[in-house]
Order: C-alpha cells, then sequence, then structure tokens
C-alpha cells in the first residue's frame, strides 16, 4: 500500500529558517569545555548502575579522497598504517571505559559511522571483531550498522564487517549523475552501486540504506529525479535523503564546490518535493527529519507502536538505551549527561596516552533539560504528545508547565501543521515535513545558537 505524501510548497517556504537537527538536546552548541572530568566519571558510574542497555557507536575518520560537500570529521590520505595506529587508541579508550561499566551491562546495538568504515582492511575489521567482544556482551539479536562506501568496498571487506555480526549497510550514493559527481569530487558509476549492493544481499544483510543529497552544484530537477529512479531500482529498506547546508566557515571542504552551479533555491525545494512525494507513492513511509522507510521496516514498525527513539545516529528503534561514542569526535548519552570526544587525532591520541578519557566537551542536564529532551523527542518520534501521558512519564501537569509553549502553537494550528485539543498535540501530514520547526517551540536555548544551525528546509 501507498500513500503519496503531498508537499505544499508555500508553507515550507515560509517555515524556512535555521533550526537544529535534535538529534541531542540541548544540542552540541550547548556542551562545554569547561566541566570536570572527576565529575563526569561520577555520574557515568552512576548512571551504570541502572544497567541500561548499550549502544555504541565507533567513529572510524579515514578516507582514500575528500567529497567537497563533506562535513563530517575525517582524515584524508591512504595510508593503511594509520588505521592500526587508530585501533591501537580505540583499544585503551574502551579499556578504560569498559572498566567503569557494570559488568552486566548487554549492548543492544552498535553503529560504525565515519569517515569510511570499509577504508579498514579485512584484518583491521576482524582486529575490531576482537576488541569489541572482549570488551563488551553483545545480545544475540544486536542490531549492527555500518557506513560503507561503495567506491572502495571489496567483497572481503563486506564479508569481514558481516562476520563482526553486521546486518545493517548503509551506502552513500549522493547522485548518480557523473556532471554532479564531477562536481562534487565523489565519481561512483552506478555499476559500483550495483555491485556492493548485490554483495550484501548475498552475505546475509538484513536491511540497506541509502543516502541521497539534495541541492549539489549541477543538479537539476530532471536529473535528481533521474537519481531516484536508478536509486529506486537498488530497492533499499531505507532511505535518507538530505538538503545539501553551504556552511564553508563550519565546514572548510566545501570551499571546493562549484557553488555558482548550484540549483536555485525554487529548484531545491523542487527537489525536495520530488523525493518526498516519489518515494511515499512507492511505498516508503515518511518517518521524518529527511528518513524514510519501507512500511514494513522496523523503523515504521517502530513509529506506529510510537516506540521510535532519536539519538547522534538519527531514529533508532533502540529504546531507554545509554550511548557510548568511541573515537575522535564521537559523543555519547546518557540519561543525565552529554560528552564529546576530542575532534583531532592529536588531541585525542594525547589524552590517551595521559591514561584519561578523550572527552573534551560535556554537558550536564538540568532537571528541566530532561523533561524538554523527552517532549521534543516524543514530538519528533511519536508525531504527536498525548498530555496524560507525558504528565505521568515526566511526573508533573504537562499542560499546565508547557502551558507558554502549547499557546505558542496557535499559528501552527492556524497554518495546518498540528491539531491541539485539550488532551493531545497533533502532528498533521504537512507538519511532519516542518517537525523540526515543531520542536523548536519547546527549546529553551534558542535564539542565541540559531547561527550554527543550517536551514530547517
Ligand atoms: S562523504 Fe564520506 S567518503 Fe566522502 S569525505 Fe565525507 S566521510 Fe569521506
Amino acid at each position: 500500500m501507498s500513500s503519496r505524501l503531498h508537499v505544499d510548497l508555500d508553507l515550507i517556504r515560509k517555515y524556512d529558517v535555521p533550526g537544529p537537527r535534535y538529534t541531542s538536546y540541548p544540542t552540541a552548541v550547548e556542551f562545554t569545555e569547561r566541566f570536570s572530568h572527576d565529575e563526569l566519571l561520577r555520574d557515568l558510574r552512576a548512571s551504570n548502575r541502572s544497567q541500561r542497555p548499550l549502544s555504541l557507536y565507533f567513529h572510524l575518520p579515514f578516507c582514500e579522497s575528500l567529497c567537497w560537500f563533506c562535513g563530517c570529521t575525517t582524515i584524508i590520505g591512504r595510508d593503511r598504517d594509520r588505521a592500526d595506529t587508530y585501533l591501537d587508541y580505540l583499544d585503551q579508550e574502551l579499556s578504560l571505559t569498559a572498566k567503569e561499566l557494570h559488568p552486566g551491562s548487554r549492548v543492544v546495538q552498535v553503529h560504525f559511522g565515519g569517515g569510511t568504515p570499509n577504508f579498514l582492511s579485512p584484518r583491521q575489521i576482524a582486529r575490531l571483531a576482537t576488541m569489541l567482544r572482549e570488551h563488551f556482551s553483545l545480545e544475540a539479536d544486536a542490531e549492527i550498522g555500518v557506513e560503507l562506501d561503495p567506491r572502495r568496498l571489496t567483497l572481503e571487506q563486506v564479508e569481514a564487517f558481516r562476520a563482526l555480526g553486521a546486518n545493517r549497510a548503509s551506502f552513500g550514493i549522493q547522485d548518480f549523475d557523473p556532471a554532479v559527481q564531477q562536481a562534487i569530487h565523489r565519481i561512483q558509476p552506478k555499476e559500483v552501486s550495483d555491485r556492493a549492493t548485490e554483495w550484501i544481499r548475498r552475505t546475509g544483510y538484513q536491511s540497506l540504506n541509502l543516502d541521497l543529497i539534495y541541492g549539489l552544484p549541477r543538479q537539476t530537477p530532471a536529473s535528481f529525479a533521474r537519481t531516484l529512479e536508478l536509486a529506486l531500482e537498488l530497492e533499499p529498506d531505507r532511505f535518507a535523503v538530505f538538503s545539501y547546508a553551504h556552511m564553508p566557515r563550519l565546514k572548510p571542504a566545501q570551499k571546493l564546490l562549484p557553488m555558482a552551479e548550484a540549483p536555485s533555491s525554487e529548484d531545491k525545494l523542487t527537489m525536495l518535493k520530488q523525493g518526498i512525494e516519489t518515494l511515499t507513492e512507492r511505498g516508503y513511509v515518511y518517518i521524518g527529519m529527511d528518513h524514510f522507510a519501507r512500511q514494513d521496516d522496523e523503523l515504521a514498525v517502530a513509529q506506529r507502536a510510537r516506540t521510535l527513539q532519536r539519538n547522534f545516529q538519527g531514529y533508532s528503534t533502540r529504546a531507554g538505551v545509554d550511548i557510548y561514542g568511541f573515537g575522535m569526535s564521537s559523543i555519547s548519552q546518557t540519561t543525565t549527561h552529554y560528552r564529546q570526544n576530542d575532534k583531532t587525532l592529536d588531541a585525542y591520541y594525547a589524552r590517551l596516552d595521559a591514561g584519561q578519557l578523550p572527552v573534551a566537551r560535556a554537558r550536564f542536564l538540568s532537571d528541566e533539560d530532561i523533561l524538554r529532551r523527552e517532549v521534543i523527542m516524543r514530538l519528533m518520534c511519536d508525531l504527536s504528545l498525548d498530555y496524560r501521558a507525558l504528565s505521568k512519564t515526566l511526573a508533573i501537569d504537562f499542560a499546565d508547565h508547557f502551558a507558554p509553549e502549547l499557546a505558542a502553537f496557535a499559528g501552527a494550528a492556524a497554518d495546518g501543521l498540528v491539531n491541539v485539543d485539550e488532551n493531545r498535540l497533533t502532528v498533521t501530514e504537512s507538519g511532519r515535513l516542518l517537525i523540526r520547526n515543531l520542536a523548536m517551540t519547546f527549546d529553551a536555548y534558542l535564539g542565541k545558537a540559531e547561527r550554527h544551525f543550517s536551514r530547517t528546509i
């Protein structure tokens, strides 16, 4: 059954303001370098006594060449030995962290991101697998995902990650048009993605996600329509279709892009509409915030069951977990704090050499932060707020505590983005496309931080 989502571009234009993506709340701009490592360790140990399940993230930063649109924390080069050194330090970080964890802690989710995780050779991937299992107990049905670059992928790497336990793969595609690929410095013929997809299916991965980007130089609505059709031929279980955000001051690689050839904002909006309407017409559910999943994919199932979660990796089906990030720049999350590792290799190595967890910035959450985080996450995942249920979970009178915020939804209600009654706020189909604008209503830190965010579209 397909259910095409209609995109109203006038509404999108009206709400196109800078805003966070709420993979955390408070957002990363609120993290600070002024924190005590001792206090952080105390908080980590206290949080761990609860034995909440764990979700692990590994940042593997190496890439052979730079894609000019990239905003990730990467290290460019071909020297594989650097990855051996990195794994040495990762092992130290795992040892330091694991000794703070409750021995009964269970891992329900692992994600390898980058950079390019398949920069690692099969031997290095096998070493990573040994490190992982040495320090952690993985649940038999743990969800283990890996981001793969089809251009550099070999069948041996696919098999090595599968032997590690990986059961979900994600490919960066971005665009299939050769002219666009040239403009973004990422040449990836369709046959390369076909071959990589065949390997993923043949080796028994349960799920495949494809990343696309619209708003890149030389893209047109016609070329993007063709990219969507070619991507659909690969029959992925999920799609992430991102709007290109040009922020060269924060992401220096982007200065290399020929932005004179970028599509106009009207063409970019047309591509947004094409992406949503095409994929929803072809049987994918729009989960929210650029993500689509097949009707029977567990993301779509979890959204219907109101058990979907949102964290640094986007949407997730694993509820009630603490996230432990490993590697440079990675972010961790417990019920009471966020912490982020050093963003450069030198700083990350130096702190581990000193026998310290390589944390550069942190944020302890106030009681009010914890309330607002839950409300924002429920709104973004469930697309509704049930006041009675939230009053119970948060031990407050929800409608009373958030009366000013609920009153502020009058404009959104008049624009048809939400329906509000005395018991519940429900996001409409049009509102889904503007979910982060709606979530911003509950953000107590907006204003001073807005300049750090890309536009909502
Ligand atoms: S887009 Fe991916 S492969 Fe390209 S530079 Fe960024 S992290 Fe590396």
